[in-house]
């Protein structure tokens, strides 16, 4: 039986000229060199990157599917624009009704192969941990999409997964750490997650997967300067 997996996918790492160009404009925009809501022109981006129209679409409508950049009726694309006070905390609220539940069905009913590749995931996000940098930290949050992304889709429900999909995450959560580390907190609090997966403790794994994000929620709180605004 085929197993729906991002991580297998992540884990091998094709190399075509789309996925280049896919991550020249995806590490552009997560550095803000493209600014939150900024205009994204097709053509000067292809001039830039040296290329045709053709894989900077591509990439656009990619990045358009991730929730990185919007794409409007005879304007084009641009990127998407940050969370405010109020979208980060409902952001954080849905995430805590539906992610615990996830992990918890997924010490049900998760296979065997893929807990090994979630916890493959995990050893390249610990090695991250050891650079420095912008670079490591877009890498580590790639990584932290597909462990959270997996864990939703073998929960089994396609509703979930939607929702989820649906809130970009990793995309807002990103710009909000754009000085910060990859955290050996939350490093740990996977394994732990992992864990009680690979252990079938639905209870336990429920409960460190809503551990994991409400401590994910308070690293990223102090990055708004005022929790009424807006809220
Ligand atoms: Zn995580």
């Amino acid at each position: 039986m085929a197993v729906p997996s991002a991580v297998a996918g992540l884990l091998r790492r094709p190399a075509r000229l789309g996925d280049e160009v896919y991550s020249a404009i995806f590490a552009r925009i997560m550095s803000l060199e493209i600014a939150p809501g900024a205009r994204i022109s097709v053509d000067a981006m292809a001039r830039q990157l040296g290329v045709s129209q053709t894989p900077i679409r591509e990439a656009l409508a990619r990045l358009e599917s991730e929730g990185l950049v919007i794409k409007t009726h005879l304007i084009g694309y641009s990127a998407a624009p940050q969370l405010n006070a109020k979208q980060f905390v409902d952001l954080y609220e849905l995430r805590l009704l539906l992610e615990p539940f996830a992990a918890r069905k997924c010490a049900e009913i998760m296979p065997a192969e893929v807990i090994d590749q979630l916890g493959a995931l995990c050893v390249e996000m610990e090695a991250l941990s050891h650079r420095e940098g912008l670079d490591a930290y877009a890498q580590f949050a790639q990584l932290d999409m597909a462990f959270h992304d997996q864990i939703a889709v073998s929960a089994g429900n396609a509703l979930v997964v939607e929702a989820l999909s649906r809130l970009h995450t990793h995309v807002h959560l990103f710009w909000l750490l754009f000085h910060a580390r990859v955290t050996k907190s939350a490093i740990e609090e996977h394994q732990k997650l992992l864990a009680a997966i690979r252990a079938r403790d639905p209870d336990g794994a429920e409960a460190a997967m809503r551990e994991h994000i409400e401590r994910s929620r308070d690293r990223f709180k102090a990055r708004y300067p005022s929790q009424t605004r807006g809220a």
